[in-house]
């Protein structure tokens, strides 16, 4: 693969054979570079038809859009947009919308790899998608974010649609670029159209408790680990990067139901306090920026440093790539649960394997944000809305139902929790190509 060629396409048309699937850190490696490495990983372990697991490695399509802007001041500039659509063998495309600097065709594939396989471990009817534009969304004023998300809804019109791509809120956007896509979408087929993206205001056809769900979901599969692991919540001691929306509501739940939140952080540092921070009086990033390395705690600390405090559980929930090959070691957690898509990088996963220090991964732990956007979408669907108490039961029921699943993959094989999952994602997968074929 090539930077010019980021779908990976092999240039003669034969298929390459042996996904490189080394342990070794590639400094700054991307999104698809990790999650093809995953792929070669877990596959070893599926009985799953190889020429499966080789479309696997390739997006079915990818979109790239010049979106220009007019700025308030009347000049204009151009950004880069994408939607990268990775498969559709089990339902529409799903996946969130990242306005980011760092996003990149790469990286939409790689998180459109991870968005098939977190949609096929929760079971839903849906495959991957994600895309973003390159931008800093902090650089934008209201009137300027609303420009720019009509004008790239405009630009992705034709491959997005409630039954062929649907979009979500992901870094950097909200219900509020939600409500300004869906509106731009309807106005173009001329009828209102929900479902074409979820995680929308609920005014509009969102649904209750969405925002929250991803948090929800951690904060639930962590309490089923450290069951697992026969240990105690109440007596857990557990340290949060990033008090974002994943983040503080992981950090919340989990301090309601008695563990010790001990650590959180948000950009510019952590605070610490061993015998437990109060959550609910932290507010939260998107609540008010700066407050939480402003909240007055014991001690306050590095990002760094949060990542290596000794407690019995890591739940990084900030950004990609944050434990690696050089930190690793210092890593001192009894175990990880993945807020964050992508925070473990490939040579650190292989590390903590051999330590022994599980890694419950992104696509099982925050899959409660797309299964409440599968909610979503059959409420768009029915015209008719689910109560919040709805919402969290039958979130609850679908993660410990998938956590399940993962868990039968994982005891009693050779497979770390990441390989389980994708396991799961990938026999599922592999049926639903079996069944349909090769056409034409
Ligand atoms: N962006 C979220 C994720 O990474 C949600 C995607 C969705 O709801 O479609 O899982």
């Amino acid at each position: 693969m090539t930077a010019s060629d980021p779908t990976g396409t092999p240039s003669s048309g034969a298929a390459e054979s042996s996904p490189n699937t080394d342990a070794g850190d590639v400094a700054g490696e991307s999104a698809v570079a990790t999650a093809r490495r995953q792929l070669g990983r877990a596959a070893a372990h599926v009985d799953v038809d190889r020429g499966v697991v080789e479309r696997l490695r390739h997006p079915t399509k990818l979109q790239q859009v010049s979106v220009p802007l007019r700025r308030d001041d009347g000049t204009l500039d151009v950004f880069t947009g994408y939607r990268a659509q990775h498969d559709d063998v089990r339902g529409p495309y799903k996946g969130g919308i990242r306005y980011h600097p760092d996003v990149d065709a790469e990286e939409c594939i790689g998180l459109s790899m991870w968005m098939t396989w977190k949609c096929a471990v929760m079971d839903l009817p849906f495959g991957g998608g994600k895309g973003g534009i390159a931008v800093d969304p902090k650089t934008l004023s209201e009137d300027e974010t609303e420009r720019l998300t009509r004008r790239f809804a405009e630009e992705i019109r034709d491959v997005v649609g409630p039954k062929r791509d649907v979009p979500a809120p992901d870094m950097g956007t909200g219900p509020r670029e939600m409500a300004w896509f869906m509106d731009a979408y309807s106005m173009q087929q001329g009828e209102t159209t929900p479902g074409v993206v979820t995680g929308k205001p609920t005014v509009i056809g969102g649904s209750y408790g969405r925002e929250e769900a991803p948090g929800r979901s951690v904060a639930i599969v962590t309490r089923a680990a450290i069951d697992h692991y026969d240990r105690d919540l109440e007596d857990a001691t557990i340290a949060v990067q990033g008090f974002g929306s994943v983040g503080a509501n992981a950090a919340r739940l989990l301090d309601e139901w008695g563990a010790d939140v001990v650590a959180v952080s948000d950009v510019d540092g952590a605070i610490y306090d061993p015998s437990g921070l109060d959550t609910a009086n932290v507010e939260g990033h998107d609540e008010r920026p700066g407050m939480v390395s402003g909240y007055d705690a014991p001690e306050s600390m590095s990002n760094a440093a949060l990542l290596e405090l000794d407690v019995d559980v890591l739940i990084p929930s900030a950004v990609g790539n944050v434990v690696t090959a050089e930190n690793v070691d210092d890593v001192r957690a009894d175990m990880i649960v993945e807020g964050a898509n992508g925070p473990t990088s490939f040579a650190a996963d292989a590390i903590l394997e051999e330590r022994d220090v599980p890694v419950i991964p992104d696509i099982l732990a925050n899959a409660g944000g797309v299964t409440v956007s599968y909610f979503e979408w059959l409420q768009d669907i029915n015209r008719r809305q689910w109560s919040l108490e709805r919402v969290h039961e039958e979130l609850e029921a679908e993660m410990l139902k998938a956590w399940n699943a993962v868990r039968a993959e994982y005891e009693g094989s050779e497979m770390t929790w990441r390989d389980a999952a994708i396991a799961v994602a990938l026999s599922r997968i592999g049926d639903a190509k079996e069944m349909r074929g090769l056409w034409p």
